[in-house]
């Protein structure tokens, strides 16, 4: 689960966007991409590496002087998405790497998690036509919302009538070729924060993102949806469509350092302490009910498999080893 960061403004978002994801580098990621909208059109780019890698590939993605695309953008882009990458889904390619978008290149989204139920999701969009570009389980978010938007809707209740299909947890920012000066962000599990300017608006995974830009700060809860315009940003519950209206805007005290560390003195006592959060986030859709252990799309292990099973291989390296390690002995203990 790694790095979103979203801009609507008046200044250049490819600056703001690429900044913000440097200072969330400190969580490790395999690849990067960043997405504008330049003159009604959607531009990506995207690298596999580190962001000195995307840097390259941005600056090397419209050759100086044509006045467009995502390096040279004239007037410059001031919309914009970015994601650093920690594939769960799909291999680290450069095809995989976000922002995904749909078949006619209307919708480019951003996703942190994972999507559960992406398969049925994906079959059923190419039964309708869709074209995937990549392996990801995010792609399908772009597909869906693009969907809405032919039917007729807003961005904003695409996002949300594609967000109600969805089963995991994420976090994803979307925008649209259309709606040009306009973010809609959703959020279940995953963490996301807007960052309010004067005139601009932010969203990322982490407040350190856009805090050398602005120190006011609104959380997102979960189930809900935001979209993001330069002159404000509306709160939505996602289930029921009802606006959010008294969400508070704090200030932020912290100095950047800090709160890149949460208000830890190192980063390892902040992952430290993050690990109870962290491991429920990753199990929420694989949990024990009343009536056995639920896999999400794997579906329930009722008592015919159990009593198939014969033998649990755990295979991992480095730290996933020792983890498999304590899973053997869990494992044993509560199955006797
Ligand atoms: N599941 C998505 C993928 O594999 C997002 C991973 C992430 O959070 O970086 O592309």
């Amino acid at each position: 689960m790694c790095g979103i960061v979203g801009y609507v403004g008046e200044r250049a978002a490819r600056m703001l966007v690429l900044a913000g994801l440097e200072r969330l580098e400190y969580r490790g990621y395999d690849s990067a991409g960043i997405s504008v909208v330049c003159d009604g059109r959607l531009e990506a780019v995207r690298a596999v590496g580190n962001l000195s890698h995307l840097r390259a590939a941005v600056d090397q993605a419209a050759p100086a002087g044509d006045g467009g695309g995502v390096a040279v953008a004239a007037p410059p882009a001031t919309t914009g998405i970015g994601h650093t990458r920690w594939a769960t889904h799909g291999r680290v390619t450069e095809e995989n790497a976000h922002p995904h978008y749909d078949t006619d290149d209307r919708v480019h989204v951003v996703v942190n998690g994972i999507v559960e139920n992406y398969l049925e999701l994906k079959q059923a969009l190419i039964a309708d036509g869709a074209v995937f570009t990549s392996e990801t389980d995010a792609e399908v978010i772009a597909h869906l919302i693009s969907r809405q938007l032919g039917n007729g809707l807003d961005l904003v209740e695409a996002v949300r009538a594609a967000y109600l299909q969805l089963r995991g947890h994420y976090a994803f920012v979307a925008v649209a070729a259309d709606e040009p000066a306009l973010l809609v962000a959703a959020r279940r599990e995953c963490p996301l924060v807007v960052g309010r300017g004067d005139g601009e608006q932010f969203v990322a995974s982490a407040i350190p993102a856009f805090l050398a830009q602005t120190r006011h700060v609104q959380l997102i809860e979960n189930g809900e949806i935001v979209a993001l315009r330069p002159d404000g940003v509306d709160f939505m519950v996602a289930a029921t469509g009802e606006p959010v209206t008294d969400r508070e805007i704090e200030e932020v005290d912290w100095s950047a350092d800090v709160a890149e560390k949460g208000g830890y003195e190192t980063f390892m006592l902040k992952e430290i302490h993050e690990q109870a959060a962290a491991v429920a986030e990753t199990i929420a859709d694989r949990t024990v009910r009343a009536d056995g252990v639920d896999l999400g799309d794997m579906g329930a292990i009722d008592d015919a498999l159990l009593s198939r099973i014969r033998r649990v291989v755990i295979v991992a390296c480095g730290t996933s080893y020792h983890a498999g390690l304590i899973g053997r002995y869990a494992i044993e203990t509560w199955s006797r």
